[in-house]
């Protein structure tokens, strides 16, 4: 007798396999700032009061305060996850019956599509055409079409680093009764954020993150926010003691700190707006065929030497994402980190450009 991976578990591949050591990552969209050194000694202090003998608290009471606190909602509508992707995964495997369908858009963030396939729920994907943005009416239409029973998307999105304005979202929640799942992982760098207006709607569920603009990536620690209903659902269906101890003791001290919403996102935004100027630059050299407007803290770019340039890269020490063979994704760093990287940029793309003995196209 000998045990068979089926063919589901035997074509799994892991998250984003990027192998080797960089000395620039700007390939996962974090923050290039740590807590100071003050809050971080206090964070210190917080792990080291930790019962580690004991479960902690399976609502993470006092990390959900000093979330509702920071983003002023009410505790009550907010639960806590092990990072969003957790989250995601919960809310994939929960609120779908057997059969019933979810639909995602392309480009978004690849989990979406991952945890319906590995709990064999139909996914129906429509491609967001040329310009890469979400059309609310093609939403509709398909969600009635596909018979759809929820929704999920990034907003602003993950990758093309487009947002869709609230007005939009709301056109889309109240024009179904599908369940809608707005992922607002980077809506810290965007002022169209749904959070306030969670318990408005019966069909809506708003995600956050404190891994990008809180900078707290390591914690691993998200949050869903909805009505009181949904909310209960989220509670009842996640695993008791989901949110380590660890994380909900240095998560409450950090969140607490309105630097980190305030103060750091002013930072995060100064450096993706002078990224995406440089980037603009060597599109003005046609040297790059497109640079997309960014909601968030990573620049989206085209060219046709997308895969070259990111091999070449790497051979630097500098770490991008790739998505299929014409875009680049790359996280805006710090100011030393985005200057050798538009330098690296300029010199390879002159490179292939003069080569192929034409412009950027
Ligand atoms: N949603 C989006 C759109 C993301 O880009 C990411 C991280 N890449 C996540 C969710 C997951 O974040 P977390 O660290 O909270 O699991």
């Amino acid at each position: 007798m000998s045990y068979k991976l089926t063919s589901k578990t035997a074509a799994l591949q892991p998250y984003d396999p990027s192998e080797g050591t960089y000395r620039i990552r700007l390939d996962a969209n974090e923050s290039f700032l740590m807590p100071t050194v003050d809050d971080r000694e206090l964070m210190a202090g917080a792990a080291a009061d930790t019962a580690l003998n004991r479960y902690p608290d399976p609502l993470a009471e006092e990390v959900c305060r000093a979330f509702a606190g920071l983003y002023e909602i009410r505790r009550e509508l907010v639960t806590a996850g092990n990072g969003s992707d957790e989250l995601i995964s919960l809310i994939l495997s929960t609120f779908l019956q057997k059969g019933e369908k979810v639909l995602s858009v392309s480009p978004d963030f690849s989990m979406y599509r991952f945890y319906t396939a590995i709990t064999e729920t139909p996914c129906v994907v429509m491609d967001k055409g040329d310009d890469l943005r979400i059309d609310p009416q093609r939403v509709l239409d398909t969600i009635q079409q596909e018979n759809i029973r929820l929704f999920i998307f990034s907003n602003p999105c993950n990758p093309t680093s487009l947002g869709l304005d609230r007005e939009a979202v709301h056109t889309i929640i109240t024009g179904t009764d599908a369940l809608i799942v707005v992922d607002e992982a980077y809506m810290d760098f965007w002022d169209q954020s749904l959070l306030q207006e969670a318990d408005r709607y019966d069909n809506l569920i708003v995600l956050r993150t404190a891994s990008k603009a809180l900078g707290l990536a390591a914690l691993r620690l998200g949050f869903a926010v909805a009505n009181p209903t949904l909310t209960a659902v989220l509670r009842a269906a996640k695993s008791p003691y989901n949110v380590n101890g660890i994380t909900q003791a240095m998560a409450a001290v950090a969140l607490r700190n309105r630097l980190y919403k305030d103060e750091y996102r002013t930072l995060l935004i100064k450096s993706r707006d002078w990224l995406i100027a440089g980037l603009k630059g060597l599109r003005e050299q046609g040297l790059l065929d497109k640079v997309y407007d960014s909601c968030t803290n990573f620049a989206y770019v085209e060219t046709i030497y997308a895969v070259e340039v990111y091999e070449k890269l790497k051979e630097r020490g500098i770490l991008v994402r790739l998505f299929g063979d014409r875009h680049l994704r790359i996280t805006a760093g710090n100011e030393a980190e985005n200057r050798e990287l538009l330098d690296t940029l300029d010199f390879l793309l002159k490179i292939a450009v003069h080569r192929v003995g034409g412009k950027g196209k």
